[in-house]
């Protein structure tokens, strides 16, 4: 076991939430130390759509040009397709143009390529970044937390002023500083498949509203297409041979399953379920959680990737402001936990009207046709879905777009153990 080795905050996990955070953190001047058990590029399970607050936020961090270099599809809207097969095509309001960002309204790209080319940045930006170590344990004190991880078979044990968790749905972090997880009464699966060669993947993210589930369809480079499904949670969904749940699932959406058909699965099925969860608190202590480590609603809209980089940005901005002004933990957990309510509240009550609608087929297909006779409501319901700012450049130090800073100097730690 090495011990000793010390830095200002370690950042556990190198998805969208720990890379952006870690970020901002070092851009602020912080020492930063990232953790993930993968080795990047690392598979992803995900339907691959970004969305205009995302997309947003990634233009207004510079990070736009990485995210195209790893293959970015621009997407200018959204297709939706009701059970009764009314459409509505609805284009994402002003987007980060009006806000003179270079980034597109959203975007869809493999998640294997974006999440190793945020890293890179991170990396850029000051970050030490340790793949292959897993994190078991973390014992958070008065002072300070100290995180055990496995680096193949070696045991590593490092300290630092805070932690923060941005490993993901299954979190240990959470899970050794006792923030448990509870699960919310939507119970839903998911089950995600890459297709080559799909046919008719257009500009937009297409939307298929079913009886008891619903599709989405995401076009990515080179032809191919993510398909996700999101059925309602059962018991023999975890039994049941994925390939078989697809199969049966893809019928009640034929022009969906009709151009499956004529696709080449890639890569492995994902089944990930029950979704939607919460986490008591975002943070205790000297640990703060971001992303899905601090909880997940549904996927219906794409909100993951933003919902991961606005609450990195957000613990990242507002931790760098603690340790500059010398902050009590208990001040920064309740500037994070008021400022994440104020950001994901709204959304998350959106979420769940939604959720509301598309689990009542006839409500929902009223709604659309509602929608489709009246273009000022499917501009509202396009601007609520994009999470809609007043169009202008983004502000700083607002919460989510965190101060930027110079970037770091280079402390010169090391971690004992590592060259
Ligand atoms: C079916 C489905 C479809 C989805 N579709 C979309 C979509 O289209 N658009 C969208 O925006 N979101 C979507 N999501 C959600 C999205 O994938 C997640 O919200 C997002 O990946 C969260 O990012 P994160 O950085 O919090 O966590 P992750 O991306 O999960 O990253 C966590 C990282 O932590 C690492 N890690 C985990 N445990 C440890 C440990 N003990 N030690 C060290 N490292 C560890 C992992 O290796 C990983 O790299 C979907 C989710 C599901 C289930």
């Amino acid at each position: 076991m090495t011990g000793g080795s010390r830095t200002q905050v370690v950042v556990v996990g190198g998805g969208p939430a720990g890379a952006v955070a870690a970020l901002v953190l070092a851009r602020r001047g912080a020492e930063v130390l990232l953790l993930d058990r993968a080795r990047f590029p690392r598979p992803k399970p995900c339907g691959q759509f970004v969305g205009p607050a995302g997309a947003r936020l990634l233009g207004s961090l510079g990070l736009w040009e990485a995210v195209r270099g790893a293959g970015a599809r621009p997407l200018a809207g959204m297709r939706i397709e009701a059970p009764d097969g009314s459409v509505l095509l609805g284009r994402f309001p002003g987007g980060p143009a009006a806000a003179g960002l270079d980034s597109p309204p959203a975007f869809a790209v493999n998640r294997e390529s974006l999440d190793a080319a945020l890293l890179d940045r991170a990396r850029l930006a000051g970050v030490r970044i340790l793949e292959g170590l897993r994190v078991l344990d973390v014992q958070a004190g008065a002072s300070h937390v100290v995180v055990q991880g496995l680096a193949g078979r070696r045991v590593l044990t490092l300290r630092a002023e805070w932690v923060i968790g941005a490993d993901g749905r299954h979190s240990a972090v959470a899970r050794a500083v006792g923030l448990r997880r509870r699960l919310l009464r939507l119970r839903r699966f998911g089950i995600l498949a890459d297709f080559a060669d799909f046919p008719g993947a257009a500009r937009l993210a297409e939307v298929f509203v079913g009886r008891h589930a619903y599709c989405i369809v995401n076009p990515l480079p080179d032809g191919r297409a993510c398909v996700g499904l999101v059925t309602d949670w059962r018991v023999e969904a975890c039994r049941a041979g994925l390939s078989d749940l697809l199969a049966g699932q893809l019928a009640a959406f034929p022009s969906v399953a009709r151009r499956a058909a004529g696709a080449r699965p890639v890569g492995r099925l994902y089944g990930v379920g029950p979704l939607a969860f919460r986490r008591e608190l975002p943070g205790v202590g000297r640990a703060l959680l971001v992303g899905d480590a601090a909880g997940f609603y549904d996927p219906l809209t794409g909100e993951g990737v933003t919902a991961a980089l606005q609450t990195g940005a957000l613990a990242g901005g507002l931790l760098a402001d603690g340790l500059a002004a010398g902050a009590q933990p208990a001040e920064v957990q309740a500037a994070y936990a008021a400022s994440r309510r104020r950001l994901l509240g709204p959304r998350w009550r959106f979420l769940a009207l939604l959720q509301a609608v598309v689990r009542r087929p006839g409500l929902a297909c009223s709604i659309a046709r509602y929608v489709e006779r009246h273009p000022g409501a499917l501009a509202a319901l396009m601007a609520a879905v994009a999470d809609a700012v007043p169009a202008g450049p983004p502000a700083r130090g607002d919460g989510y777009v965190p101060r930027l800073g110079p970037p770091a100097t280079g402390p010169g730690w090391r971690l004992a153990g590592h060259a």
